[in-house]
C-alpha cells in the first residue's frame, strides 16, 4: 500500500506532499513488465500523478499526465483518482540504455526531450481542464516544476525518484511536491531553498526507512510543520465490462460486425491492468445494433 501525507508550515505559507509509492511502482512493473529505466519513468511519473489526483477535490474528479517526448518509450500515461491511485500505461515497456553520465537509469533518454507533458484534469465540467508545457529535462520532476510554474503559476518544487534493487526488482519510489503559497514572504522561499540544498534524494531517504510523512516534514524543517493529512494509494483500475462495451461501441456497428464473422471469440485487454474481456459474435452483434441507435 503507498502512502500518501501532507505536511504544512505553522504560519501556513507552504505545503508538502509526500508518497511511499514503493508498492504502486512494484504493480507497474508487474502488469506491464517494464524494463528497469521505463519502472523509472513510469514510476515517477505515477507518483506525481498520484499527489497531484490526491489534491483534487471531487470524489469523481480524475487527473491523466501524458508525457510525449519522442523517446524511445513512446507516451507515458499516468491516471489519479482524487483519493491518489493511480494506474499508468507505457506505448513500449522495454527500452534498454546504458546508464547516464552519472552512473543512474537514463530516463530523459528513454522519454525523450522533444515533446510535451499533457495535463489533463476532468472535474466534472462538460470539457476538462487541458494544459499543454513542453518537456524541459525529461527526468520528469523537472517537467512537473515547470507544468507548474507556467499552467498553475505556483512556485513549486518536485522531486521524483524510483530505486531498483539489484535483482531487478522496485527497492524503493516516491517522491513530494511542495508549493509556496502566494503570501509567502521572504523567509519562507529562503528556508525551502536552504531545506532543499540539503536534501537527499527522495530514494535514498526512502532506502533509510523514512516515511512520506518524515518527507514531508523533512522538506519543511525548520518551519514548525505539522502534518494535516495522511491517505493510503494503491494501483487501481477502474476498468469494467460495461466500458468496454461502451469503447466497443464506439467502434461502430460495420467493425464490430466484421469482427463476429472474423472470430469466434474477441478478446479486448484494458491497457491500464491487462484484464482480458471476451465477447462471443452474438455479443458483438448485440453492440453493433447498439451502437446503430
Ligand atoms: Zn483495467
Amino acid at each position: 500500500m503507498g502512502i500518501i501525507a501532507s505536511a504544512i508550515s505553522a504560519d501556513g505559507t507552504i505545503v508538502c506532499h509526500a508518497i511511499d509509492s514503493t508498492d504502486i511502482t512494484g504493480r507497474i512493473q508487474g502488469i506491464h513488465r517494464t524494463s528497469p529505466v521505463v519502472t523509472a519513468a513510469l514510476g515517477r511519473l505515477t507518483a506525481a500523478a498520484s499527489l497531484m489526483g490526491n489534491q483534487l477535490k471531487g470524489d469523481s474528479d480524475s487527473i491523466t499526465l501524458r508525457l510525449k517526448g519522442g523517446g524511445p518509450t513512446g507516451s507515458l500515461i499516468a491516471v489519479s483518482d482524487s483519493s491518489g491511485n493511480p494506474r499508468a500505461y507505457v506505448e513500449n515497456p522495454v527500452v534498454e540504455l546504458p546508464l547516464n553520465d552519472k552512473g543512474k537509469l537514463d530516463v530523459s533518454g528513454a522519454v525523450g526531450k522533444e515533446g510535451s507533458l499533457f495535463v489533463m484534469k476532468d472535474l466534472g465540467m462538460k470539457e476538462p481542464y487541458i494544459s499543454q508545457t513542453p518537456i524541459v529535462s525529461g527526468e520528469i520532476a523537472e517537467d512537473i516544476t515547470y507544468y507548474f510554474a507556467q499552467s498553475e503559476q505556483t512556485p513549486t518544487v518536485c522531486a521524483l525518484g524510483v530505486l531498483m534493487a539489484k535483482d531487478g526488482s522496485v527497492a524503493c519510489s516516491g517522491g513530494f511536491i511542495a508549493h509556496l503559497l502566494p503570501f509567502a514572504p521572504e523567509q519562507s522561499i529562503t528556508l525551502l531553498e536552504n531545506n532543499l540544498r540539503d536534501l537527499p534524494p527522495v530514494t535514498s531517504m526512502l532506502a533509510q526507512g523514512k516515511t512520506a510523512e518524515d518527507i514531508a516534514l523533512t522538506v519543511l524543517a525548520g518551519s514548525s510543520a505539522k502534518i494535516t493529512a495522511q491517505f493510503p494509494a494503491e494501483y487501481r483500475c477502474g476498468c469494467s465490462r460495461a466500458r468496454v462495451e461502451r469503447a466497443l461501441a464506439d467502434t461502430g456497428s460495420r467493425e464490430l460486425n466484421a469482427m463476429a464473422d472474423e472470430q469466434p471469440v474477441t478478446e479486448v485487454s484494458c491497457h491500464f491492468c491487462n484484464k482480458i474481456y471476451r465477447f462471443n459474435p452474438q455479443e458483438l452483434r448485440e453492440l453493433a445494433k447498439q451502437a446503430e441507435i
